[in-house]
């Protein structure tokens, strides 16, 4: 296990911490909305995604709506 040999002085270290750099994160359009969005990421406005909508309304509204059936749980009647 690798152990440092000597205490690291303040001035040393902060040389080497001199050479960190905040990285920018990479940018791009969305081709559908024209939002900035992170590149190689799905529009977060859109979810728009290499040609195609991968998520339908991302932001909008996140809400579970999957009320696509009708069937009433209420009226059997089995006597
Ligand atoms: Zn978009």
């Amino acid at each position: 296990m690798p152990v440092p040999k000597k205490r690291v002085g303040h001035s040393e270290q902060a040389h080497r911490r001199a050479n960190w750099k905040a990285t920018v994160p990479t940018m791009s359009v969305c081709p559908n909305c024209g939002a900035a969005t992170l590149a190689h990421t799905m529009c977060g406005v859109c979810g728009f995604y290499k040609d195609r909508v991968v998520k339908e309304r991302a932001l909008a509204t996140a809400g579970h709506d999957h009320h696509d059936h009708d069937h009433d749980h209420e009226g059997h009647d089995h006597d």
